[in-house]
């Protein structure tokens, strides 16, 4: 038995036909927990869906009834990357019903994960890159709104920047012009890169978000997070937990976050077809045992979603969201 509950549905399922997202991975990496002893039955909650007013705390009126109407554009369809459905709204809402259920439990349980979401780049009035709803961020504001929590800190490990993340949570951030902004064009900078600014007052509703990143890779507009790693191509698992260690540590000098918001991608790795770094898969474990060992250490209670992932060999990218199931079982 976990100390800790994982949100899951076999619903999670994203129906989108034959694609570079497995949208099966949810089900094996359940299964995977199962027949490996991990995790027992009983370690699973099923979410419910989110409400239309709980999406409609990120995004846009105009853009949800366009999705719960079936008329987007070809061209909004396109640039989503995923063919719509009136099912696959239904998956989205799901997903964004299981991040705001894992945020709830981590605040009372220390974590949780929802074994699907980290859907960042969805922005208000549009979806993005396989990604129609912003789940992350509307269990910020559903949790925000009911004085659950103050603030907020999104911490995203996927291989793409967090542009729905930074784009919805702009307005939000105060005095961002102290951020310091990390540069990796020189990894000989890394010693003297984010060491700046100070403890700031934060304001309820005030969202700090932090993206590493590999710089040459989608998207190609990269809206400004809190702070942005942008790695260069082929960085392996030394150079990457060295700037994770960094950024995090920077983040948290500046920013006493409520809740902490993991985004796991599985897509740094060394074999994924859509990533360019090279991480391995124990330096992807020794990155989640980072940033649990960080969450704990300070008490900042942790929710983590999976977002992408696409290893040659699917089984990989099982294997490197179940090691962030052990990862977080091993800090407790
Ligand atoms: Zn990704």
């Amino acid at each position: 038995m976990l100390p800790f509950k994982l949100v899951y549905s076999d619903a999670y399922y994203l129906p989108i036909g034959a694609h570079v997202f497995p949208a099966e991975k949810y089900r094996r990496i359940r299964d995977r927990l199962l027949s490996t002893g991990v995790a027992a039955r009983d370690d699973f909650i099923e979410p419910q869906p989110a409400t239309d007013q709980d999406i409609l705390l990120v995004h846009r009126p105009e853009y949800v009834q366009k999705l719960k109407s079936g008329t987007l554009t070809p061209r909004e369809e396109m640039e989503m990357e995923i063919p719509y459905s009136r099912e696959l709204v239904e998956a989205f809402w799901l997903a964004a019903g299981g991040s705001i259920l894992a945020a709830q439990l981590s605040l009372s349980n220390k974590v949780s994960i929802s074994i699907g979401g980290g859907f960042h780049h969805a922005f208000p009035d549009h979806g993005e890159g396989f990604c129609m709803i912003h789940d992350v961020a509307v269990a910020i504001r559903r949790l925000q709104r009911d004085d659950r929590i103050r603030t907020a800190m999104t911490l995203d490990c996927d291989v793409h920047q967090g542009n729905g993340t930074a784009a919805i949570f702009a307005g939000t951030r105060t005095a961002s012009s102290l951020l310091p902004s990390v540069s990796s064009t020189s990894l000989a900078r890394r010693e003297d890169a984010p060491v700046g600014g100070k403890m700031r007052q934060a304001h309820a509703g005030d969202v700090f978000t932090i993206s590493l990143h590999q710089h040459n890779n989608y998207p190609l507009w990269k809206p400004p997070s809190s702070i942005d790693v942008d790695l260069p191509d082929g960085i392996g698992d030394d150079d990457y937990l060295a700037w994770l260690d960094n950024a995090l540590s920077s983040g948290l000098r500046q920013f006493e976050p409520d809740l902490l918001c993991y985004i796991a991608g599985a897509d740094p790795y060394r074999e994924d077809q859509l990533g360019g770094l090279s991480l391995t898969i124990e330096g992807l474990k020794r990155r989640d045992e980072l940033v649990f060992r960080v969450a704990r250490t300070r008490g900042i209670p942790i929710m983590v979603t999976f977002a992408g992932g696409y290893a040659r060999d699917v089984e990989d990218t099982v294997t490197i969201h179940t090691n962030t199931i052990l990862a977080a079982k091993a800090a407790e």
